[in-house]
């Protein structure tokens, strides 16, 4: 087993936590029939993967992209393994950061964050794109939270999702890089299947 690490970073949309994108279109056009939600979360799911896209476009109007989001905070749920690696890291005196990107220009993603519950398992939470100014992959995130927890790259252990946005930036500053297999295509070793396989790397 590697040497305690000075911090754990942790990815949080489709890491630590996933919600039901269907459910939060359902909620966002309560009139639309199940052919047209399906339609939507798939729309949905691929312009989200291609980057940035205009999601208000997508549903008709701002109205109703604020009831989308507010959908997305009904139907959050942590990842599997997500408590047990948090309580881990707690036991463990290991510091953890979240190292996330904006939700986007009018978006409050502090508060969707608080609104998981979990707010208070982070010892430092960093919205790229808002608490710094460039998103993921830049390193300026990943180096913000590293600098806020006080912890060396090379000593440290970032998790997520996404190969290109969380483990090979990581990876490029020297930190050990875990992959989270999940809804995004990838290769990239080591991977895990569930959060709670991370603890066996820390
Ligand atoms: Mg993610």
């Amino acid at each position: 087993m590697p040497a305690r690490p000075d911090a754990l970073l942790l990815d949080y949309d489709g890491t630590v936590i996933t919600f039901d994108r269907r459910a939060a279109f359902a909620h966002a056009r309560p009139d639309a029939d199940e052919a047209t939600l399906d339609r939507l979360a798939r729309l949905d799911r691929e312009r989200s993967l291609a980057g940035d896209y205009d999601r208000a476009a997508l549903l008709g109007d701002d109205a109703c992209e604020r009831r989308f989001w507010d959908g997305i905070v009904e139907h959050t749920r942590p990842m599997a393994g997500a408590i047990a690696l948090l309580e881990h890291c707690r036991n463990a005196s290991i510091p953890v950061a979240l190292v996330t990107d904006t939700d986007g220009d009018g978006r409050d993603k502090h508060a969707r964050i608080a609104a998981s519950g979990l707010a208070d398992c982070f010892d430092a939470i960093v919205i790229a794109g808002e608490t710094v100014p460039e998103r993921k992959p830049s390193p300026a995130p990943f180096l913000h939270a590293l600098d806020r927890l006080g912890a060396r790259a090379t000593h440290s252990v970032m998790v997520g999702d996404k190969v290109d946005a969380d483990a090979r930036p990581a990876a490029a500053l020297g930190m050990r890089a875990i992959w989270l297999r999940g809804a995004y295509p990838g290769d990239w070793t080591p991977a895990v299947n569930t959060l709670d396989e991370v603890v066996a790397h820390l």
